[in-house]
């Protein structure tokens, strides 16, 4: 078990982003006894072709906890605002500011502000927007401030302007890879259903269970295999040549500099997963 228990919100937009994206960190800090929690700023209720509304929410909100028992995160929280109507409004913003007091996290992770998706950028602006108000005490007056800011990072994206993502932090994940497929796999709706839809492939889905699992890995790893393959300079710097050239699986953050500063040492402590 670790030394110092950090606690972890992993903000998203979608009761899904948080697993698909930084899945495999979330299940190598709970492995280690930190704390980690996901939010859902919207509760997913367009992501789908023939089904919507209390259905569709009510279906994403059961998908979310499952795979949240996978991870062994203590909570799965999915905000009730629809799904592509997310606005980075001072409403929604006094949610995030109460949320993250009292959750009281000592690290952030969320999307980046330039996305192609609306719900992820005005998650990340929310976020943003957030940042230094949650030690304001003049702001959401009723819930105690933050003492000091969190460290915030962004999770990886592939898009390219107005500027790239950088990562300063590459994470192997082979040891929890088939966990986080897993966790994906909770999300029925999504991975065998609206997504292959959405993308012209919905007849590849094969129909029985066992079958959709290596189905969906098949679909899915070589999204964490490209980041290990972009990133492996970075990951031979942090893992040493031997280990890090072995590495095939990888998330990667990047340092949002609306939270609190962080020298080398501390980017340590924030990944404490040997390596660095
Ligand atoms: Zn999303």
């Amino acid at each position: 078990m670790a030394s110092r228990i950090l606690r972890v919100l992993i903000i998203g937009a979608h009761p899904d982003d948080a697993d698909i994206t930084c899945g495999g960190l979330a299940l190598k800090y709970t492995a280690l006894g930190h704390v980690v929690k996901f939010l859902s700023c919207t509760n997913g209720d367009t992501g789908h072709h023939e089904i919507g509304g209390v259905e569709l929410a009510r279906r994403r909100y059961d998908e979310s906890q499952a795979s949240a028992k996978i991870a062994g995160i203590v909570e799965y929280e999915v905000l009730d605002n629809h799904c592509g109507e997310l606005e980075p409004t001072v409403a929604n913003r006094r949610v995030i500011i109460r949320i993250i007091r009292e959750f009281k996290p000592d690290i952030i992770i969320t999307h980046r502000p330039n996305d192609y998706h609306p719900d992820h950028r005005y998650t990340s602006q929310l976020v943003q927007d957030a940042a230094y108000i949650i030690t304001v005490p003049n702001m959401v007056s009723l819930t105690d401030i933050m003492p000091h800011s969190p460290w915030i990072f962004y999770m990886y994206d592939k898009f390219q302007k107005p500027y790239p993502f950088i990562p300063d932090m590459v994470v192997a994940i082979d040891d929890v890879i088939e966990k986080k497929v897993d966790m994906i796999h909770c999300h029925e709706s999504q991975m065998y259903e609206w997504l292959p839809f959405n993308q012209g492939i919905l007849d590849q889905v094969p129909a029985a269970e066992a079958s959709r699992r290596q189905w969906v890995a098949d679909w899915r790893l070589p999204f964490f295999e490209k980041i290990a393959d972009q990133y492996r300079d970075k990951l031979i710097e942090l893992y040493g040549k031997e280990k890090g050239k072995v590495v095939r699986y990888a998330e990667a953050y990047e340092v949002c500099e609306y939270g609190a500063d962080i020298s080398p040492e501390e980017l340590g402590e924030a990944f404490p997963f040997g390596g660095i």
